[in-house]
């Protein structure tokens, strides 16, 4: 069987300008081969085949001789996607291919691969025109049993996809490496292997503290002794759970980034956006931008995957069925028809790993 391996790399300045325009050629074949098949049916009443359009592919590279920079076995990937998109709509699990932005065409692929040619240089993978690209592997890979290499722009960073054949009884499945979080009300963190990292009582504890000492020093008189005293004391309680905050932050991100090789997580700037004024208090007190922000940096210094994705719908959508089923913040189980009941967060942690492996071009 295939499985999947994502590995960050690292590029020269040269290298990315060439990956960059790379890209750039590759979209523009991908949309002038949507606008040739669209008009070739329009014409004929009957659309292009991949043999057809791949036929056509060197007549295309003479009048456009930019192309020469370009592998041929990336350039014809690039009209395989196109057939793929089409065969996706007439089988109905796909809307009519689109002409395709910049932030919709974000990665090559190179369909076949030697381990000599590609993977001569340890640590490296060689792309010709780009040169050797520095992979950084947390993890080993087997370089003879690679199959097919994607190289992706996603978020300001350039990840390598290593399609490796691997023995059945070695089986290993994305969803063990990858993680869902949702950032709950209730718990810090939900997870979609379904854990829940909720506020512990101690934390609750010291908050509670902090609430009864402001209590009291409002009510000292202003100016007094004993007010001046219960500051420094309040000042004091303030910074010591925070830092106990942090360090539990600190602990769960450790585990998280440890167990784990990508790492979803919700847009926290889109989540604010959404504007819900008991939801940004909760959001304050569990410090859920500090946990992001560890997570971040933690997979990041791991050379694992840490990304964002848009949390719309992720709390309504069923993550088994894809149906929307409307919820308040009072109802803390998730209820379909289908017969999922599952705690309301890890529900949307699933959804949320489901949208970041999308993202990632690994799982549909
Ligand atoms: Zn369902």
């Amino acid at each position: 069987m295939m499985i999947c391996q994502h590995f960050l790399i690292e590029l020269t300045k040269e290298q990315e300008e060439k990956l960059f325009y790379t890209l750039y050629l590759c979209r523009k074949l991908y949309n002038y081969s949507l606008d040739q098949r669209i008009k070739h049916y329009k014409e004929k009443g009957k659309g292009l085949t991949y043999r057809e359009q791949q036929n056509m592919l060197p007549q295309y590279k003479k009048e456009h001789p930019e192309y020469k920079m370009v592998q041929s076995q990336i350039l014809q990937d690039v009209l395989r996607r196109l057939d793929r998109a089409y065969k996706n709509f007439f089988e109905k699990r796909a809307k009519y291919p689109k002409f395709k932005d910049k932030y919709h065409y974000t990665s090559i692929t190179l369909p076949q691969c030697e381990e000599k040619r590609n993977f001569g240089k340890k640590g490296y993978v060689y792309i010709k025109n780009i040169g050797y690209i520095r992979i950084i592997a947390h993890r080993e890979f087997d370089p003879s049993k690679v199959k097919a290499v994607n190289i992706k722009y996603h978020a300001g960073k350039w990840y390598i996809n290593l399609s490796v054949e691997i023995e059945e009884e070695k089986k290993v499945t994305i969803g063990e490496k990858a993680i869902g979080i949702d950032k709950g009300i209730n718990a810090i963190a939900a997870t979609s292997d379904g854990e829940l990292y909720s506020n512990p009582k101690w934390l609750q504890k010291a908050e509670k503290n902090l609430k009864r000492l402001q209590r009291q020093l409002s009510r000292k008189k202003k100016g007094s002794n004993n007010r001046e005293k219960q500051k420094r004391r309040l000042a004091k309680l303030h910074e010591k759970v925070a830092n106990q905050r942090k360090d539990y932050l600190h602990k769960i991100s450790y585990n998280i980034v440890k167990n784990n090789d990508i790492i979803c997580i919700e847009d926290l700037q889109v989540k604010n956006m959404m504007k819900n004024h008991k939801l940004a208090k909760s959001i304050a007190n569990v410090g859920w931008g500090t946990l992001d922000t560890f997570l971040e940096y933690k997979a990041e210094r791991s050379g694992k995957i840490f990304i964002k994705v848009n949390p719309a719908y992720t709390t309504q959508r069923c993550s088994r069925c894809g149906k929307i089923v409307e919820k308040d913040l009072s109802v803390r189980v998730h209820k379909c028809e289908c017969g999922l009941e599952i705690d309301r967060d890890i529900n949307a942690a699933i959804n949320i790993l489901h949208e970041g492996l999308r993202q990632l071009g690994i799982a549909a």
